[in-house]
């Protein structure tokens, strides 16, 4: 399942056109801070400064990859180099700046998304509203009493009634994070698990989903997937 950026398949010309696909990249933190395209100085002052008021160095870095890794991936999607894509937030919430819904403001039809987990990032750019979400394959959501607050009783109940709930409730979490993520219900959605990361990834785009591909290049001992996470 690793491939290199080469792989990604969306060039500048045919990026959003008729039927283009959303695109994803699911890494592990470590791959994205070791990747030689991305650095934390792409990052805008801003960024900065929010990544300056996180105390935990871990989280610190969850956030970083995950900032870098939405660079790169929309940087495949349309032809700019990861400086120069400049990515900006504003929240539905509040109406303020800096924070809630990523978005590309030159590129408004372009809808972008980021996830961040325990060691894990990803990012995904389409052409409409997009949202993904990343969650490590042992993170367990719950209990159950609390999820049927939060999502659809059926579907929760459906899952907690397997023998083992745990993986079921994960892949339901994962899949309703990313559909409110993208601010819709009528995206089509793909999950899948990524076993080298141990993840667990959902996307939702307006025109199909292509899988998670590797942003490393060839994989070299410096990159080999950290264990246990
Ligand atoms: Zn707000």
């Amino acid at each position: 399942m690793s491939a290199g950026p080469g792989r990604v398949g969306v060039g500048p010309a045919a990026a959003y056109g008729e039927g283009a696909a959303a695109v994803a990249l699911v890494a592990t933190t470590a791959e994205v801070l070791a990747h030689p395209e991305l650095d934390e100085g792409l990052l805008a002052p801003w960024e900065r400064r929010r990544l300056a008021g996180i105390r935990v160095p871990t989280r610190r870095d969850d956030v970083l990859a995950a900032r870098l890794l939405l660079r790169l991936c929309a940087s495949r999607a349309t032809g700019l180099s990861p400086r120069d894509v400049g990515p900006a937030q504003r929240c539905p919430g509040c109406g303020r700046d800096g924070h809630g819904r990523p978005y590309l403001p030159d590129h408004p039809g372009v809808g972008v998304s980021y996830s961040h987990a325990d060691g894990l990032a990803a990012a995904a750019v389409g052409p409409g509203p997009v949202g993904i979400d990343v969650e490590p394959l042992t993170r367990r959501p719950g209990p159950v009493s609390v999820l049927r607050r939060l999502l659809p009783h059926d579907e929760v109940d459906a899952a907690g009634a397997e023998p083992d709930p745990g993986p079921a409730l994960l892949r339901l979490w994962v899949r309703r994070e990313a559909l409110f993520k993208a601010g819709r219900d009528d995206v089509r959605l793909a999950e899948w698990t990524d076993r080298r990361r141990a993840a667990v990834v959902a996307l939702a785009g307006a025109d199909g989903a292509r899988r998670a591909l590797s942003p490393a290049p060839s994989p070299s001992p410096a990159q080999a997937p950290p264990s246990g996470r």
